[in-house]
């Protein structure tokens, strides 16, 4: 029997393959895997049209097959097989890809076919010493087998295989120095696996394993006698098949939804909001998000890591894709699944495409409509929401230098010196009276304080609303916000301690004026006894109850002068 050389190319191709394209070994489960289910794809659309195909919808399967003492790991599928000339072509050539080709051949784009780059079958070589694959095509007689110890080459031999579909026997590498590949012979590391990276392919990934029951108690049993436990195999399935995602929104129970959130990001509370999407045209994809209901612990740390997990066709490829999430979002959870993305060879990562971004931005509208419906319906929620991500929110709006505010601004809310609660904007505008120019607020450290502020009290007296801002990124916020409102009627924010706040009448402007004119050299004088500590002592018209108090002068108040002061150079 001949052995047949790879292709000098395709030695060095296998070589690479092996060492440096994924950085995983565990992976080469979910490519075969991806194979199989693309094999019985292939099966199953014909039957569409083939009526000789004979295997019924729900005898599809893929079977793991685990045999410790002789190393092999075996995965079978009744799927479309391969031909003599197929195993040639698909599994001699590296870098060749029957399922593109069979994609291409069958314009079926929409039957979600994973295998794209004919590379994913070597990376069973990272953790097998040698791949024997035994198939047969469907309409043939004849089965083969392929098998390969890695560069050297392979062999083809026929073979016996009574059905239709393809068989894999991996024998699993010897643990060396560093490298652990009896991990890959270990029934519970295995079903992990699954799950991981396959939970959602369509087809059933089976696996018999064995269980423990308690015999039945013998009709004779006496008094002492004690529960016997008796070990039995059981094909189980291990993965869920249909993605929650996938199924229509009234199929699934919010208890449902909750638990799969808590399950997958290791909640242990119902999320606030769950937004189900599923969107054509520029960007086609599922996404299932969560709105946790509680910050994690590291959230506003270094340590927390933003993103959302994305699935090729039901398949894992990222487990956090930033680059889903804009920052201000970055507590959603969830997952999207979308089948027109460029995977790069690995399947680990994305090429850098528009792909991504389109989602990206569709995505955060989706959050952004579903804020708001929170805060007009189920304003407690809302409040509770946003007394743990608030603060995200307004730096979103902060660090992008406004470039955000359209989109954030109306999910802000503020403690109203008034109504003594979180409001909107908007609804501190529509409570404006007619006379009332500016949105007023004071910053400081806690909002009875700011509430007693001698300038607090004018503005309050007048029936004017005044935000209390307690956070150091507030003040920020509003002065890359600039204004509120209306096209054409905003409002602008104004501090209540520092310039004019533009409350008194022409006559009362007029009077301060000489009356400060008058004063001039008393003035002075106190500025020169307080030695330096303040630049200017005025005649203020921001007071009523109070005989004094401290102000600053240009666009930086006193709070925010201290939050610079406090931050590290
Ligand atoms: P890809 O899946 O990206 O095409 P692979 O290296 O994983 O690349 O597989 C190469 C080709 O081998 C596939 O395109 C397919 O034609 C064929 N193939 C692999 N596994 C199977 C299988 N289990 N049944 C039928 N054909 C298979
Ligand atoms: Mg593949």
């Amino acid at each position: 029997m001949a052995v047949k050389e790879f292709k000098a190319e395709s030695k060095k191709l296998l070589d690479m393959m092996i060492h440096s394209i994924y950085s995983n070994k565990e992976i080469f489960l979910r490519e075969l895997i991806s194979n199989a289910s693309d094999a019985i794809d292939k099966l199953y659309f014909k039957s569409l049209t083939d009526h000789s195909v004979t295997t019924k919808k729900e005898d599809y399967q893929i079977l793991l097959e685990l045999d410790k003492a002789n190393r092999t790991l075996t995965l079978t599928d009744n799927g479309i097989g391969m031909t003599k000339e197929e195993l040639e072509e698909n599994l001699g050539t590296i870098a060749r890809s029957g399922s593109l080709d069979f994609k291409k051949d069958n314009k079926a784009e929409d039957i979600d076919i994973i295998g794209q780059f004919g590379v994913g079958f070597y990376s069973a070589f990272m953790v097998a010493s040698r791949v024997t694959v035994i198939s047969r095509a469907f309409g043939s007689d004849t089965a083969w087998q392929w098998e390969s110890t890695g560069a050297e080459g392979y062999t083809i031999t026929e073979a016996d295989k009574e059905d239709v579909g393809t068989k894999i026997i991996m024998v699993i590498k010897e643990n060396a120095e560093n490298e652990n590949y009896d991990e890959f012979l270990d029934e519970y590391n295995l079903v992990h696996i699954v799950k991981k990276y396959s939970d959602y392919v369509r087809y059933p990934i089976r696996m018999e394993r064995e269980k423990t029951r308690a015999k039945e108690r013998p009709a004779d049993a006496g008094e002492d006698y004690k529960t016997e436990y008796e070990t039995y195999t059981e094909l189980e399935t291990l993965n869920s098949m249909v993605p929650l995602w996938k199924r229509s929104k009234s199929e699934v129970t919010d208890e449902e939804y909750n638990q799969f959130y808590k399950d997958k990001f290791y909640d242990f509370t119902d999320p606030a909001r769950v937004i189900v999407s599923r969107t054509e045209g520029t960007a086609t994809y599922n996404a299932l998000l969560f709105i946790p209901g509680h910050a994690p612990f590291n959230y506003y740390s270094r340590d927390y890591e933003k993103g959302l997990q994305l699935y090729a066709s039901g398949v894992l490829i990222m487990d956090k894709c930033a680059d889903l999430l804009p920052d201000h979002f970055s507590f959603v959870k969830g997952i999207v699944d979308s089948q027109d993305l460029s995977l790069n060879i690995s399947r680990e990562m994305l090429q850098k495409d528009g792909q991504l971004k389109l989602i990206r931005n569709s995505l955060e509208k989706k959050i952004k409509n579903e804020l708001n419906a929170m805060k007009n319906n189920d304003r407690e929620k809302y409040d509770e929401f946003f007394k743990s991500f608030g603060r995200q929110l307004k730096f979103g709006c902060y660090e992008s230098y406004g470039a955000n505010s359209d989109l954030l601004k109306d999910l802000l809310l503020f403690h109203s010196a008034k109504e003594n609660k979180l409001i909107s904007l908007q609804e501190y505008v529509d409570k404006m009276p007619e006379d009332q120019k500016y949105i007023y607020y004071a910053a400081g450290d806690s909002t009875e304080r700011l509430a007693k502020l001698p300038a607090a009290e004018l503005v309050l007296d007048k029936g004017y609303d005044l935000l209390l801002l307690t956070e150091d990124v507030d003040e920020f916020c509003l002065q890359v916000l600039r204004h509120y409102g209306e096209k054409d009627k905003e409002k602008e924010f104004k501090n209540i301690s520092s310039g004019d706040l533009g409350l008194e009448s022409e006559e009362e402007k007029k009077a301060a004026e000489e009356a400060s004119e008058a004063n001039k050299d008393l003035f002075e004088a106190m500025k020169t006894a307080l030695d330096g500590k303040v630049t200017a002592v005025r005649l203020s018209t921001r007071l009523k109850s109070h005989p004094v108090c401290i102000a600053s002068e240009g666009p930086l108040s006193l709070e925010m002068e201290k939050v610079l002061n406090a931050m590290p150079n």
